[in-house]
């Protein structure tokens, strides 16, 4: 079957504004981020100005209605400038502001989606717990009906997003009842920042993506009223799980612009870095290893455009989401890891960008659901 994954002119328009963007303000501002462990929300505010915060919402409801095709261009330009501007941004646009898109009612979508789309805040995904990480239905977090509304009790791991200046709260996953209630249901909640009982731990400090925002949430008795149930009490855990299937793409793209960034600065410093009086990229073993890069990441980007092509032409994409996500993110690990030895012992000081690439690349293959269990995912789809 032909496949055709070329742009159309607004996603042309979208990948000419982002590389401009991600040219002139963000790979200029984000290292300083990086260097600082403090998430750049004067980036991702500008973003949410130029429309890039909405990316996946139609525009009745604030966003610009792109195509995943146009997502995953778009992350391409953003993600070769900063690592943790483009971690932010695609939680944000996919796992952070999905499940109010997909699940939520019009009321909800209006109240939380809206300023979300509109870049006026920024959204955050609560699923992982201290016990319960690849395991979700582990997940021991619990909302019991109480007064017309939830009460709801537990903590959350590792939640991107969550405590930055412009975060709103988090939609999150929790178990309906008590513990003791027969098989497990689960249902999805937005609680908002300030609501009493609501409380975070510091800033994380990760190996790279270092300007994310990424903490640990407790629900001590925190109290919603009946309208943040998102969706139906039965469904939260489908919903989760449908919505981290558009994370998987966005991960890939991550790891394309990934990949593609340590391409072009270990092939830029071979060209320049004379030993035994020749370039270095004139010796084969380097010239084998960037050539690897380059069919690989070929190979890694069409996985990546078929899934998104096939979530925007309405077709199931469970499986081939999975592949691109593996793939792409075992390219980014190993290429980075290349890309450094390409530089000798220039590329393992942290002040070249080689250096935080190599830092970024291997929470890529952990971040919303670890290769492994990409593996799960794929074999199950073959009938295992
Ligand atoms: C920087 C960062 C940001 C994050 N942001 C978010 C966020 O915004 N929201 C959120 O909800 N979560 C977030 N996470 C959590 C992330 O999704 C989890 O870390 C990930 O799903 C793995 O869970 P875990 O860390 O508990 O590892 P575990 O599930 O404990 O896994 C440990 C190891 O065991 C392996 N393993 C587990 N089960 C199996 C199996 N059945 N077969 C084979 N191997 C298996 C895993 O692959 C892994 O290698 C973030 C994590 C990081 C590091």
């Amino acid at each position: 079957m032909p496949v055709d994954f070329s742009l159309g002119e607004a996603e042309r328009e979208l990948v000419g504004l982002c590389r401009d963007f991600a040219q002139k303000e963000i790979a200029v501002r984000a290292p300083a981020a990086w260097d600082e462990a403090r998430c750049p929300t004067d980036l991702l505010r500008e973003m949410g100005e130029l429309g890039l915060l909405g990316m996946l919402v139609p525009e009745e409801w604030g966003g610009i209605g792109m195509s995943t095709v146009g997502f995953v261009a778009a992350m391409e330009q953003i993600g070769l400038a900063d690592q943790s501007v483009a971690a932010a941004w695609q939680a944000h646009v996919t796992i952070g502001s999905l499940p109010l898109y997909l699940f939520g009612d019009d009321d909800q979508r209006e109240r939380w989606l809206r300023p979300l789309a509109e870049g006026r805040a920024l959204g955050a995904f609560g699923l992982t717990e201290p016990d319960a990480g690849s395991d979700a239905r582990g997940i021991t977090t619990r909302a019991e009906p109480r007064d017309d509304g939830w009460l709801i009790n537990g903590r959350k791991a590792f939640i991107s997003n969550a405590g930055t200046d412009m975060s709103f709260g988090v939609t999150l996953l929790a178990r309906v009842g008590s513990l003791d209630d027969g098989p497990p249901r689960y249902a999805s909640f937005v609680v908002e920042a300030g609501t009493p009982g609501y409380t975070m731990g510091p800033k994380l400090r990760g190996i790279g993506w270092r300007g994310l925002d990424t903490r640990e949430l407790f629900f001590d008795d925190v109290w919603v009223p009946a309208e943040h149930l998102v969706g139906d009490a039965d469904m939260g855990l489908s919903q989760f799980l449908r919505t981290l299937e558009v994370g998987r793409i966005s991960i890939a793209a991550l790891s394309l612009s990934l990949t593609q960034a340590v391409l072009d600065l270990a092939t830029e410093y071979a060209r320049q870095r004379v030993q035994f009086g020749q370039p270095i990229s004139k010796f084969q073993a380097v010239q084998f290893k960037l050539a690897d890069m380059a069919t690989e990441l070929e190979a890694a980007r069409w996985l990546t455009y078929r899934a998104a092509s096939l979530r925007d032409a309405g077709q199931p994409f469970h499986k081939e989401a999975a592949m691109a996500k593996l793939k792409a993110r075992r390219l980014a690990a190993w290429a980075a890891s290349e890309a450094v030895q390409i530089h000798g012992g220039l590329g393992y000081m942290l002040d070249t960008p080689v250096a935080r690439f190599y830092c970024d690349a291997k929470v890529l293959e952990i971040g919303e659901g670890t290769n492994e269990i990409q593996h799960l995912v794929i074999a199950r789809a073959l009938g295992c």
